[in-house]
């Protein structure tokens, strides 16, 4: 009792102090043209819930808990409209500068598919056209899509099941965070996590998805309608009710109204050739699944397509050729061929080296943040990592001096050359357990190198573990936000007494920085005589040179302005070590030119980037 009494008194003082403290602001512009819809809001709610100030989003007369995400997608904001984001409480203006950074990252990543362009093809048989979801030619016959239901014994009472279901959609957003699809468990998660709260049985379960499905039916967010269906079908299937899709044994075209996104993995152990579907959209997430598995497929009107013999799907086209006649036959098959011939050809490209037009050859590395997409790196065709941004490898809890040590082993396992930079907390980037006062201006104060001489426990745990699993290989170690020749100097001598007192040989490591500050570009001369290389930031340099916040919502700077080649022309006329480049910049399909020309080998960019990067270099 007294124990509950506490908790309460706990509570009320915990809402009184947030009440009273002094609220923060900021607006928040929606840029991308699908609006702020379900994915990316999952990740904004996600993170708000981390911290423990209340946070709040006002739009067009309402305001609504930014912890929620289907209080927060009520606001329905649209590509343009500004909101309101206001945190109150502990740690409100590290919430606020986290939630905005956040925010900025997912207008930018919210890339919309609008309509993927059709290559006309003749055929001779009758067609249905429809929208391509994913492109490529099948020929199989068509097969309906059915079930059966099992009922499996079950031991779990309905609120196990709830959180079984919520544990399993956080597991796979884990395990796949790196990919562009992860967003899709989260945002699953985070619907099933809101319904938990309201739902006592399944029954409760299904009526209130049949309520909020209705209040969705024909709006912008109605793709949100399959997601309420897919929960619901884990949930069931976690208390023994499983729903078993029936799969023919030989090749098949798949057709059917919509599928759930969680039975696109179903289809990778099936002889499916192609998907058609009636209903969905081309950017529902069971779409963004199709295209990710890279099974042909289309959206057509389904009740027109015969059962009975061979049809053609061909996704390029956008049409199904639905009574083909044998030159029909022959064209898709030509036409299949040579998409597994292209594909084929420019999967093994991404391994080739890049050689611009005169013969030059361009390093093409990547920026990674973890050991996952250090792999994807790797699939991708990096060539070496130009920037591990070790911040990122351990998000939520201080890692031991063990686990470090294997993260990194595990990356320099993956390539001969990384370059891992240390720790570059502060600013816009935060990690809960290093700790930095609340400052004015964040981005001026302690980030980067700077945390040396207020965290040096951390940094010198940091060094060890990289040390470790160095054990006699070439590594580069580089330090962040380096300003003055004194600041790396000390940190060089701090990393070499870290090594001594753990009898560690460092003599095969390499110390350089990051050029982000303007001031170093007047320093290099003496920089020069110390430092092993370079790697340019152009996405500090740049904030830095115009005094313009990289994350400020409304400010821009152009990043591809002359005063930043001027910068790095100063720098590759100055610096007389090897310097590469891993801010954004280097991935701007018009800016890799002018770098070759300007005298860069090495660019370093986001896996993803790579294929197109070193495509871009084949033309210079
Ligand atoms: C940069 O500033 O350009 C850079 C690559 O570092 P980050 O984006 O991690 O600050
Ligand atoms: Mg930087």
């Amino acid at each position: 009792m007294r124990g509950n009494q506490s908790f309460v008194i706990l509570l009320v003082m915990k809402l009184l102090k947030n009440l009273f403290s002094k609220p923060l602001s900021t607006q928040l512009k929606v840029t991308s043209s699908n609006g702020f819809h379900l994915r990316p809001v999952a990740r904004f709610t996600t993170l708000a819930k981390s911290f423990s100030c209340d946070v709040t989003a006002s739009f067009d007369g309402n305001t609504v808990d930014a912890k929620k995400v289907n209080a927060l997608l009520s606001l329905s904001l649209d590509k343009n409209d500004s909101f309101t984001v206001t945190t109150r409480g502990k740690e409100a203006q590290k919430a606020l500068t986290a939630l905005q950074t956040l925010f900025e990252m997912l207008m930018q990543d919210d890339v919309e598919v609008t309509t993927i362009t059709k290559e006309h093809t003749h055929y001779e048989g009758e067609t249905l056209e429809g929208d391509i979801i994913t492109k490529g030619v099948a020929i199989a016959p068509a097969s309906v899509y059915k079930t059966e239901t099992l009922q499996h014994e079950n031991s779990l009472a309905f609120k196990d099941a709830m959180q079984q279901t919520i544990k399993t959609l956080e597991e796979t957003y884990s395990a796949q965070k790196e990919s562009n699809n992860a967003d899709i468990y989260l945002a699953q998660k985070e619907l099933l996590s809101a319904l938990a709260e309201k739902c006592d049985s399944l029954e409760d379960l299904e009526i209130l998805i049949e309520k909020e499905s209705s209040k969705l039916q024909g709006t912008t967010l109605s793709a949100k309608i399959t997601d309420y269906q897919d929960v619901l079908q884990q949930v069931k299937t976690a208390l023994g009710l499983e729903v078993k899709i029936l799969f023919p044994e030989e090749n098949f075209i798949l057709l059917a109204d919509d599928l759930l996104p969680s039975e696109i993995a179903l289809l990778s152990s099936t002889q499916v050739q192609g998907v058609v579907l009636k209903e969905t959209s081309i950017n529902s997430h069971t779409a963004i699944l199709l295209r990710a598995s890279g099974i042909p497929s289309l959206i057509a009107d389904t009740s027109q397509i015969p059962l009975s013999s061979d049809i053609i799907l061909d996704s390029v086209a956008g049409v199904v050729v639905l009574h083909p006649s044998s030159d029909d036959m022959q064209k898709a098959k030509v036409s299949q061929e040579q998409n597994k011939k292209d594909k084929a050809h420019s999967a093994s490209k991404r391994f080739e080296s890049a050689q611009t037009t005169q013969g030059k050859t361009i390093k093409v590395y990547a920026n990674v943040g973890d050991v996952l997409s250090a792999k994807v790196a790797k699939e991708e065709g990096a060539e070496g990592i130009g920037l591990l941004r070790s911040e990122f490898l351990f998000k939520s809890v201080k890692p031991t001096l063990e686990t470090q040590t294997k993260a990194y082993t595990e990356i320099f396992n993956t390539f001969e050359d990384v370059t891992v930079r240390t720790l570059d907390v502060g600013g816009d980037k935060a990690l809960p357990y290093i700790n930095i006062p609340l400052e004015d201006n964040p981005f001026l104060g302690v980030r980067g190198v700077r945390l040396f001489r207020t965290h040096p426990e951390i940094l010198a745990e940091q060094l060890h573990a990289i040390f470790i699993a160095a054990q006699g290989r070439k590594v580069k170690v580089m330090f962040p936000m380096v300003s003055t020749v004194e600041e790396f100097n000390k940190a060089k001598i701090f990393a070499q007494e870290v090594a001594q007192e753990h009898n560690v040989d460092i003599s095969h490591i390499e110390f350089g920085i990051m050029i982000e500050v303007p001031s170093v570009l007047f320093l290099l001369q003496t920089l020069n005589k110390v430092v092993d290389f370079y790697s340019i930031g152009t996405n500090d340099l740049t904030q830095y040179l115009f005094a313009t916040e990289r994350t400020h919502p409304s400010l821009k700077i152009d990043e591809t302005s002359s005063v930043v080649f001027d910068a790095i022309t100063h720098i590759l006329n100055h610096a007389t070590k090897p310097v590469s480049i891993c801010g954004e910049l280097a991935s701007n399909t018009e800016a890799i030119e002018k770098l070759i020309h300007l005298g860069l080998t090495t660019l370093s960019v986001n896996p993803k980037s790579i294929a197109q990067t070193k495509e871009t270099i084949r033309y210079v």
